[in-house]
Formats: structure tokens, sequence, C-alpha cells
């Protein structure tokens, strides 16, 4: 077990049950997450006995940075886990503040036809430390404290569901990382289940969803995840989602000329989310070597964009980062690991 898989309760529960003191957990958060120890040893507050015990218990190690590119306002970090596996992070510096986007698992089963990252089926879920350090680690090469965690890296989160909520409670702890949970956002291609359990989560964490599609026909053929959990069924989880937290979703809407950037189909989408609280969020596709898709053109992007606003929508344009170092939105894949 790695010592950052440990959420605030669960570090107090630990000291408890080796008949020691819940305080002890507020100290070790503090050793971890604010002074940043890169070791144990560096510890001086806790007795050598009651350490030996942790260090036997848990591991205190962070993943292996291999490697970072950089340009202007984005970088991207290369890791390797302990197996061997290598996922990446970006970090995007906004006028805001600085924005990390990570990996949940290594590989991803959904499928997305567009989606370069999921040309490598899932290996498996990345543990909650996995999660975390890649922020740590992140921050440790900036020298600066990151302000806002998208998870909509590789992988599909709401399929490492446990492992992600723990992380969730763990980088918004004011004794961990202290991200304000209206600073987190998740990104799920529309798992039902998962989404109806999240509206009971208590931590106001944005909800986005990979919509890509205004119909089940067309949804089908770029989401298979689409047949397993159709329009119907999605929008009326988040009918339910909505009303329990009282929040606003957003929906991702990559653009792919002549597939779902038609007029057409922004009408349709207007019709399908104009009821629900929400944004859209546009998506300049990111062409990858998979040639079968193409970006819309600028007139088109902006023609759909006027359709919605037009129906009263609140839409944006995502801005593009990284797209000179393959760190743009689906383009997160290994080059050690292409096929
Ligand atoms: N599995 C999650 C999170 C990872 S994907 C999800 O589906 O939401 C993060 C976002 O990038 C998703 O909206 C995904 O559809 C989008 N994306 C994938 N490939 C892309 C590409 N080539 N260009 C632009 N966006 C892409």
């Amino acid at each position: 077990m790695n010592i950052y898989n440990l959420t605030r309760d669960e570090m107090e529960e630990y000291f408890v049950k080796l008949g020691s003191k819940k305080f002890h957990a507020d100290q070790l958060f503090s050793w971890l997450y604010e002074k940043r120890i890169s070791s144990i040893s560096e510890i001086t507050n806790i007795k050598k006995e009651l350490l030996n015990q942790v260090s036997s218990d848990y591991s205190f190690s962070k993943l292996n940075l291999v490697q970072v590119e950089r340009d202007v306002d984005v970088c991207k970090y290369l890791f390797e886990l302990s197996d061997g596996e290598h996922i990446e992070a970006v970090l995007m510096m906004h006028d805001y503040g600085n924005s990390v986007c990570i990996s949940s698992q290594v590989g991803c089963n959904m499928g997305c036809r567009f989606c370069e990252s999921g040309r490598r089926k899932k290996v498996r879920n990345l543990e909650t430390w996995e999660m975390v350090t890649q922020l740590l680690m992140i921050e440790e090469d900036l020298g600066m404290r990151v302000s806002h965690v998208v998870v909509m890296g590789i992988g599909e989160p709401f399929d490492n569901y446990d492992n992600l909520l723990k992380f969730f409670l763990i980088i918004n702890h004011p004794k961990g990382l202290a991200i304000g949970a209206r600073h987190i956002t998740v990104s799920t291609c529309g798992i039902v289940p998962k989404i109806l359990e999240f509206s009971n989560f208590p931590l106001q964490i944005n909800l986005a969803i990979s919509l890509h599609a205004p119909n089940d026909e067309l949804r089908n053929q770029i989401m298979p995840i689409n047949k397993v959990y159709p329009l119907k069924e999605l929008i009326h989880a988040l009918e339910i989602y909505l009303e329990k937290t009282n929040r606003r979703i957003t929906f991702e809407y990559i653009l792919l000329s002549g597939v779902n950037d038609t007029d057409s189909c922004a009408l349709e989408l207007a019709r399908l989310v104009g009821h629900l609280n929400c944004y859209i969020n546009l998506i300049p596709y990111n062409e990858t070597n998979n040639l079968e898709f193409r970006r819309s053109n600028t007139v088109q992007i902006m023609k759909f964009y006027d359709i919605l606003k037009k129906n009263r929508l609140n839409v944006t344009i995502r801005r593009e980062f990284g797209s000179k170092i393959s760190a743009a939105c689906g383009q997160l894949r290994s080059k050690k690991e292409e096929l």
C-alpha cells in the first residue's frame, strides 16, 4: 500500500487501529501535503516506533517523472509507473491559474472512434496515489500551486470510480492539496449508473459529459458506450443529477467535419439539452494520425455556435492548448507506446 492512497479519515482510522492517536493523521497529512517531504525520515514530530510501523505498512514512493515537453503556456508530463507502464498529464497556464489535466487509467476501454488516447485498450485502473502524485510532482516541477484540476486525460474516470472519489477527497481536503471542489472537473463519456451515484457525492465537483452527437444513431457510430447507455437514459440521469445537486453541467461537443457539425445537428442538440441547466463547450477536433475524421472549418464552427446561441444556450468554444507537443485533448498517448 502507498501512503498517498489514504484519505484523512482513512489515515485517522489507521492510527486508531494501531492503538495510537487520531491527531497523528493531521500531522502526517501536513508532512505529505504541506511540507512535501520526499522521505519518511524527514518527519520529526511523530515517535520513532510509530513511524517505523507506518513505514513498514506503507510506501512513500511517487511516480517516476521521465519526460517533460514544454511549450509557452503548456507542459506535457510523461510518468512511468512501477510496473513499467506510462501515463501522461498536461499543465495549462491560464490567466486565472494553473490547470492540470490528469489521467485516470492506463489505456481506456470506451473505444470512442475519434480518440487517439483510447486506441490502447485498458490495462488497469490507476490507484488513488498514482493520481494524487501526478499533481504533487507537477507542482514540484513548477515550483507553484495548481489551482484547477480536470480529470480528462487518458482513461474513463467513472470506470475507476472508487479510486477517483478518494482522489477528490484527498486533493480537496484543506490539509491535503486544498483545491476547491468548484475548481475540480471530471469528464465522463456517460456511464449512467455512476452519474446517478455521483449525484450523492458530497463535494461540489463539476461534471462534464462528452456528448459529441445529438441523436442515438450518430452517437452509436462514434461512441460505443451509447449502445449501453443511450441518450434517453443519459439525459434522464442528468435530470436527476441536476435536481439533486442544483448545479450546472457541461456538455463537451467535438466538431467533426461533415459528421456532427451540420446546422440540423445544432438544432437537434438545442432540442436535446435546452431544458437542462448546462453549458456547451464546443471543441475544435484535434486531428490525429487517424484520418477518418477532420476538424470542422471555422465558418461552420461559428455557424454551429450561432445556432446554439440563438436557442439561448450557454456556449463556449474551447481554447486550444498544446497541439504542437501532442498534448491536446484526445492526443495523450505516449510515443513510447505507439502501435
Ligand atoms: N473518458 C472521459 C475523459 C477523457 S477524454 C470522457 O470521455 O469524457 C476527454 C475529452 O477529450 C472528451 O470529451 C473526449 O471526447 C475528447 N477528445 C478525445 N479525442 C479528441 C480529439 N482528437 N480532439 C478533441 N477532443 C477529443
